[in-house]
């Protein structure tokens, strides 16, 4: 059943077919609280609803609260549905935790912190960066509790709050899970998010992500069950894409360049990557590599071609990555390089070029298709436009791409990197037949 406010894509799954579905066209639709519907207007400016928040938001406003899955293409504004919900159910008179989100990267909780600090700063809702990060989430004292109505962090920090019950997790009413695929997964942390739902068993949880591939919807949606005080199962929303091959965005061009002149795999991936960052005009880029030895070797190399660049992962002190990535979101710096830390839901408007350096492979050699995905989401965010390269070295490599192409039924152009006013051609035609609307 297709949801009749959103785009095509967006497939809304209701546990019970009785219950009525409204798509919200505008923020007065939502009976926000006064400051929030001002902050949306006068500080986001966000002047409509997104797809995703026209569908997610009555249903996870609801009363009494139901769990839910939900997703949305990247870059469509799942941050602001989730920040709104939380927003809207804390109570800004008391002063103990009452919804908690979790993240699966430091660069993503101090992220959303910061867009839920920007809309909640009008009702006075105070949010709590709860990180390994001393500066932003200090040591609490035994049996003090954290006063911060909203906490965002990583599993880790957030597991922590809750066992040594500085966060009541009896007391918090709102659960999200950001990137929740990631967080549900075996080789993610799913150990920790098990041990976070169970301190707050009776919290309204939500779960955002761009991608459920393999089990993790299955995984989800055991998470999101849960029986009333009669043992009656309750509902819980569901908001999906319905095909995978509708994932990606289409604002975002991709092209693959066959990097394998020499056997020195790094020395002629250097070279396709000057000849990249030579030729074209780009705003911000990210290049994402599988190893941190990589992308330390990457840097020296880019900073001897006189290309400023920043190294992001996490063998990088924690202190420097906030200098870091918070520089760059500034604008004050163009090139990043990284691991898959920063794979997943980095906002940062003007990014307009994602490099895969090296193919996004699982730990048995398959294709990552959603590191895939979410790698080239870092561009074409709320309707911009991006392109991508992706740098195939091998057979291996060339057998890596056509499986993901095939996986999302998509195209993937080959671009010559020795052909300088080629490349800008490509680009160049990518860019001005790809749709140019937001959503
Ligand atoms: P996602 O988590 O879905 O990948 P984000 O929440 O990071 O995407 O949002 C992507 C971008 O869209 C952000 O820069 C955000 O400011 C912008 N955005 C979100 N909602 C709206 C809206 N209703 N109107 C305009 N821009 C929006
Ligand atoms: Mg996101």
């Amino acid at each position: 059943q297709v949801f009749a406010g959103a785009s095509d894509a967006l497939t809304v799954i209701r546990a019970n077919p009785d219950c009525e579905l409204v798509a919200c066209k505008t923020w007065e639709e939502l009976n926000l609280k006064p400051g929030l519907l001002k902050a949306l207007y006068k500080t986001m400016k966000f002047q409509k609803p997104a797809k995703i928040q026209e569908a997610a938001l009555p249903l996870g406003l609801r009363d009494p609260a139901e769990n839910g899955i939900f997703q949305a293409k990247s870059g469509q504004g799942k941050t602001c549905a989730f920040s709104l919900i939380m927003l809207m159910r804390v109570n800004e008179a008391l002063k103990h935790t009452q919804a908690v989100c979790v993240a699966p990267t430091y660069e993503l909780a101090l992220q959303s912190a910061r867009v839920c600090r920007k809309m909640g700063e009008g009702i006075g809702v105070s949010v709590l960066l709860a990180t390994s990060d001393k500066r932003s989430c200090p040591k609490f004292k035994k049996g003090e509790k954290c006063t911060d109505q909203i906490v965002i962090g990583t599993p880790g920090k957030i597991n922590a709050l809750l066992k040594s019950k500085v966060i009541d997790g009896k007391k918090v009413g709102v659960f999200v899970l950001d990137e929740a695929d990631e967080m549900v997964k075996e080789s993610g942390h799913c150990k920790d998010t098990q041990t976070i739902k169970k301190f707050m068993p009776q919290a309204q949880a939500l779960l955002f992500s761009a991608s459920y591939e393999g089990n993790t919807y299955e995984l989800s949606k055991t998470l999101c069950k849960r029986k009333d005080k009669q043992g009656k199962p309750m509902r819980f929303n569901e908001i999906r894409i319905a095909d995978v091959k509708d994932v990606l965005i289409d604002e975002i061009a991709q092209f693959y360049i066959k990097t394998g002149g020499s056997s020195n795999e790094d020395e002629t991936k250097m070279e396709a990557l000057a000849s990249i960052y030579g030729s074209l005009s780009v705003g911000q880029s990210i290049i994402f590599v599988e190893r941190k030895a990589t992308a330390d070797k990457l840097q020296l190399f880019m900073e001897g071609k006189s290309l400023a660049c920043a190294k992001l992962h996490g063998g990088v002190d924690i202190e420097l990555r906030e200098k870091l990535f918070t520089e760059f979101v500034e604008g004050k710096r163009s090139v990043l390089i990284a691991t898959n830390a920063l794979a997943r839901g980095v906002d940062v408007p003007g990014m307009s070029l994602v490099v895969n350096y090296d193919f996004p492979v699982n730990r048995d050699g398959t294709p990552a298709f959603e590191t895939y995905q979410h790698r080239i989401g870092r561009c074409g965010r709320f309707g911009r436009k991006g392109c991508a390269f992706t740098f195939v070295h091998s057979a291996k490599d060339q057998e890596l791409l056509d499986e993901t192409a095939d996986h999302f039924g998509c195209t993937v152009t080959e671009a010559d990197a020795d052909d300088p006013e080629e490349l800008v051609e490509l680009v160049k035609k990518a860019q001005d037949q790809a749709p140019a609307s937001a959503s």
